[in-house]
């Protein structure tokens, strides 16, 4: 286990923004995360766990208590059950299943971060996401001073959700567990109509898994979806907003609002239609590469908030208040955050 005093946290953050942590704690065994987490929990210290710290905004000041990396490895295949430790690269773990043929998780190729991060906001891209295909998240409970073994309807995954990001203060995860599948090969049915046109296959028909993930991955280096610490387009925390998901009521509102424009609209839970947030931010006024200071939009994605290099927490922040305002005043629909924030509001 290392421990650094005063430690910055920005080089550990793929918007390499936030001052440091009090203490940074890495641990590289389940063992060691629980021991980090029992000590500062004793002692009633404010704790930060930080994977790949991808999903990160955290404030100008800093973290004043421990920041808990996760460095464990393991990554366990027996046929088609998969077991990852939480501190695996998760863009590596996804290579890994495909050159064994499976699928499941192909379409989630080249997203950054850790493997234990992914049940959190239930990590999903072009038609797929891990609540999919995870069976079982061990974790640590807090609050009970235990291991735990949660079933996938445990997890209560929804969008971009799931219980470890309703109670974040709760569960650290320690392993996670999938289901893959052995299509001989064959990925899961293409759902996404861009990889689908891509591939040349129509939607719902299923291609060779190595080759749906070299079409996810091209597709996202377009958008600056994959990191490449030399184009500052991946600066960013990925999507910043999610989708939004509007009630019928919400959703007439937004209609009215449209001046013969068509939005996107697709099925959403309980009668609710969701909507495209890159789709709003753009028709705002906010296009690619919006911005003159040193955190601007992305000039391939209206969805990514992006460090041009020099930027603060608080300057990023000022762009996403902006943007959030300005759809706001568009369309009447407030726009949430995807990233976790630490010691910042937005
Ligand atoms: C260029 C880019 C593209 C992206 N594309 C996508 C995408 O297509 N789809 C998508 O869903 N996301 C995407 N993301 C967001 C991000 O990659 C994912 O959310 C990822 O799972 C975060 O992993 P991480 O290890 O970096 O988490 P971190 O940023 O380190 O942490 C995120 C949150 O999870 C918590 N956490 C992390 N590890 C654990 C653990 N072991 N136990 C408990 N809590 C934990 C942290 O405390 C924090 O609250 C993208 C990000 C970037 C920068």
């Amino acid at each position: 286990m290392q421990v650094l005093e005063d430690a910055p946290l920005a080089p550990l953050t793929t918007l390499r923004l936030g001052g440091p942590a009090r203490r940074l704690v890495t641990a590289g065994t389940d063992a060691e995360v629980i021991a980090a987490v029992r000590a500062a929990d004793d002692a009633a210290e404010p704790l930060l766990v930080l994977g790949g710290g991808s999903n990160l905004v955290i404030g100008d000041a800093g973290f004043d208590g421990t920041v808990l990396r996760i460095a464990t490895t393991g990554f366990e295949l027996d046929g088609t059950t998969l077991e990852l430790a939480a501190g695996e690269i998760w863009a590596d773990a996804v290579t890994r299943t495909v050159d064994e043929g499976l699928a499941g998780i192909e379409f989630l190729a080249g997203i950054p971060g850790s493997a234990g991060a992914t049940p959190v906001q239930n990590v999903g891209a072009y038609g797929q996401e891990v609540s999919s295909s995870i069976t079982e998240v061990v974790a640590y409970d807090r609050s009970a001073g235990e291991t735990v073994v949660l079933s996938n309807a445990e997890c209560d995954f929804s969008y971009r959700h799931s219980r470890f990001k309703a109670d974040p203060e709760r569960y650290v995860v320690l392993r996670v567990r999938f289901a893959l599948e052995d299509n001989g090969g064959r990925s899961t049915p293409v759902r996404y109509a861009e990889t689908a046109r891509y591939l040349g296959v129509e939607p719902g028909e299923r291609v060779e898994v190595a080759a749906a993930r070299e079409a996810v991955l091209l597709l996202r280096s377009g958008k600056g979806m994959v990191l490449d610490p030399a184009d500052h387009d991946t600066w960013s925390a990925g999507s910043f907003f999610t989708n939004p998901i509007l009630t019928p009521d919400q959703y007439a509102a937004f209609l009215t609002r449209l001046d013969g424009r068509t939005a996107p609209a697709y099925p959403g839970p309980d009668g609710c239609t969701k909507t495209s947030a890159a789709w709003l931010i753009d028709q705002a006024g906010f296009g690619k590469g919006y911005g003159t200071g040193p955190a601007t939009l992305s000039t391939k994605h209206t969805l990514a908030l992006t460090n041009r290099g020099n930027a603060t927490t608080a300057d990023l922040v000022a762009l996403a208040r902006e943007i959030r305002a300005g759809v706001r005043a568009a369309f009447g629909v407030e726009l949430v955050n995807e990233p976790v924030t630490v010691g910042v509001d937005l």
